[in-house]
């Protein structure tokens, strides 16, 4: 095989002229942080994903944080989440004070075990944050189910997941509310951003005031010649306000969306069909009910007991053939933080430490070619 002569990355954000020319314009504007083009983008996405509200944000992180603020999550309550994500899924549970209660996943889909989320339910317990990973959604209808038995919010970490459908309906208007993520390597980018969307005003609001000092009159509205420049704060909040500069990305590149998941899908169908039935390597598998996989990451698993070489060897040989990889993810209980703080054990959740000493992320984004996306698959055979 020949080496490829560039390197390819794991993931890499499609910028376009659109974008380019917006941040132009945004810059000249005399109005780069919080204002009107970030106004929009909240109104395009709440359209995209059918939400009442959308809250754009700086960060993914800083709309889970809200988020849980937003529904009362704090020293005291549990919340229930896979082991499986993200740091910031948990992080930011614990910094609301709140203790992380771990389902375990399953090993189809990667997605928390729905059917084993019952028994971790106590008098204690808040919410529930399924995570959709890579883009395949978690079952839905039996979150809510059982969240609306036991009267629990449903949070979604929807970072992975924005243009997932799960039996129709689009991720950010399901649960009660769901976190995005705009950070370069997600759907869509805004360099760094998230949005929070919700169909309940109270918590958007809460949100909307706690991005922003706890002030309700954001600059927008006080600096602009209508405004006032008055403002009051009504509690202490956080500098967590996505700017105009963000927003201008962001407009265009979710104007793009479809065209990125088609390209993500189409590459997903790619590997799936090269790499079936090569006994050292399992392609994703697939959920029981109707879904629609916005393919934000293409993950296998390596057989390393049949390859006698771990993970990590088989990503630094990828890398001596020019291919980049991922690692989504190590499991969060076995984090130094966690292991201390909580006591979590190797052996507490068998299937997230089966999958997260075995995955790794190939490269997937919308501007590879198919050509790259056969490099992956003869360095992956090779
Ligand atoms: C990316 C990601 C986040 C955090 O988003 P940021 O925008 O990077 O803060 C949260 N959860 C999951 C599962 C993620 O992959």
């Amino acid at each position: 095989m020949k080496k490829r002569k560039e390197f390819l990355p794991f993931s890499r954000p499609t910028i376009e002229e659109e974008e380019i020319q917006e941040v132009i314009d945004c810059l000249r504007s005399g109005w780069i942080t919080t204002g009107p083009r970030v106004l929009n983008f909240e109104e395009e996405f709440k359209k995209y994903v059918g939400s009442g509200h959308a809250v754009a944000l700086s960060s993914g992180t800083a709309g889970l944080h809200l988020a849980y603020m937003a529904a009362g999550i704090g020293p005291g309550d549990e919340v229930i989440t896979t082991p499986f994500t993200f740091a910031a899924t948990v992080n930011m549970i614990v910094l609301n004070g709140a203790r992380p209660v771990f389902v375990d996943i399953e090993r189809e889909s990667f997605n928390i075990d729905v059917t084993r989320v019952k028994e971790k339910i106590t008098h204690r317990t808040k919410a529930v944050v399924p995570v959709h990973f890579a883009g395949q959604p978690c079952d839905m209808d039996e979150i809510l189910a059982i969240a609306r038995r036991h009267n629990l919010l449903v949070i979604e970490d929807a970072a992975h997941a924005l243009g997932t459908r799960y039996k129709g309906r689009m991720v950010g208007g399901i649960g009660d509310i769901a976190v995005f993520s705009f950070h370069p390597t997600k759907n869509i980018t805004t360099g760094e951003g998230g949005m929070v969307s919700t169909d309940n005003a109270e918590y958007a609001e809460k949100v909307r005031l706690l991005r922003f000092h706890g002030i309700s009159k954001e600059a927008w509205s006080r600096y602009r010649a209508e405004g006032s420049p008055q403002y009051e704060i009504q509690f202490p909040g956080f500098k967590y306000n996505m700017m105009d500069i963000q927003a201008a990305i962001g407009l265009h590149q979710l104007r793009k969306l479809d065209r990125f998941l088609e390209i993500r899908s189409r590459y997903a169908l790619m590997y799936n069909q090269a790499l079936a039935g090569i006994p050292e390597i399992i392609t994703p598998g697939k959920v029981p009910y109707e879904a629609n996989h916005a393919w934000h990451l293409y993950t296998i698993l390596i057989d390393i007991d049949r390859l006698r070489r771990s993970r990590d060897e088989f990503i630094a040989r990828l890398k001596e053939e020019n291919i980049g990889a991922g690692i989504h993810f190590p499991a969060i209980h076995l984090q130094p933080y966690y292991r201390k703080a909580f006591g979590f054990k190797r052996g507490d959740y068998t299937n997230a430490e089966y999958v997260s000493d075995r995955i790794l992320s190939l490269p997937l984004f919308p501007g590879m070619t198919e050509g790259d996306v056969e490099d992956v698959v003869a360095a992956v055979k090779g």
